[in-house]
């Protein structure tokens, strides 16, 4: 018996990082998963059969979630194929760091439309759909970059921080018609977008967390399955850290 047997779960952003281990842990719970892509249309297809071979259910879009025409389409086509959706996982998001002296409009726009924008899209097309069946629950991936800020980081925070606000109003909305809506709050995951990362950086980091290490995608993805399972049912409009205390 999985935690998520019987359920059909969107996850955004899912063909890599963090995203990728969403859909394997969500598959393994017993989910039957949809998750989209915006370009590594190879490594979503692998994801696919890797989850296929192992006696799972998945299937990839390609779909740009900062999009909200391709959102729409990507609702109707999720519910045309699979007749419902019982978790919905807004995951995708870039980076795009500079200083703000040197921050240029189009590197603001991208980041807080990719980031901030996209869980707008989903969750307006998806939230009729969701309110029909009377249940949903609702995970929005920030960070805690978003509680703390970041030097260099101030689109990108300022999208994750959009993101709490979001995530506790449509709590409020929705909650009385049976959807739950939390946020979650990585710290700082082992995935390609901090690999990019240099050295000094990442040294600093380590020393402030105080479990002394990153923490790895499969740990985010433990929280969301909980989140998208029936033994979490009261609990909505909350922000939940995974960051081995570093946001304390
Ligand atoms: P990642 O390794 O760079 O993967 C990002 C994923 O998002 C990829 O599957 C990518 O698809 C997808 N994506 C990007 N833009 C998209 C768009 N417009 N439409 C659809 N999909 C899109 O990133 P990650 O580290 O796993 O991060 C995942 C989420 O966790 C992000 O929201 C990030 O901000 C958050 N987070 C990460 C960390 C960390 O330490 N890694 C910490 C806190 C929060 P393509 O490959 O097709 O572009």
């Amino acid at each position: 018996m999985g935690l998520l047997d019987g359920k059909v779960a969107l996850i955004t952003g899912g063909s890599r990082g963090i995203g990728a281990a969403l859909v394997r842990r969500f598959a393994d719970e017993g989910a039957a998963v949809a998750f989209t892509y915006r370009s590594s249309a190879h490594q979503a297809d692998a994801l696919v059969r890797a989850i296929e071979q192992a006696g799972g259910r998945a299937r990839a879009y390609q779909s740009d979630a900062a999009s909200y025409a391709q959102a729409e389409q990507l609702i109707q086509t999720v519910y045309g194929d699979w007749e419902r959706v019982d978790v919905l996982v807004n995951n995708a998001g870039i980076t795009d760091d500079t200083l703000l002296l040197r921050m240029k409009e189009e590197q603001w726009d991208r980041v807080v439309q990719t980031n901030l924008k996209s869980v707008f899209n989903l969750t307006r097309h998806i939230a009729r759909n969701m309110m029909k069946a009377r249940s949903g629950s609702m995970i929005n991936i920030s960070s805690i970059v978003g509680l703390t800020g970041n030097p260099g980081q101030a689109n990108y925070a300022a999208s994750k921080a959009g993101i709490f606000g979001f995530t506790k109003s449509i709590a409020k909305e929705l909650g009385s018609r049976g959807i739950r809506c939390n946020a979650v709050a990585p710290g700082f995951i082992e995935t390609e977008m901090t690999d990019q990362l240099d050295e000094k950086v990442r040294e600093a980091y380590l020393q402030n967390i105080p479990l002394k290490r990153m923490g790895s995608a499969d740990e985010v993805a433990d929280l969301c399955v909980f989140l998208g399972s029936d033994r979490s049912t009261y609990i909505t409009g909350q922000v939940i850290s995974v960051c081995g205390g570093l946001s304390d």
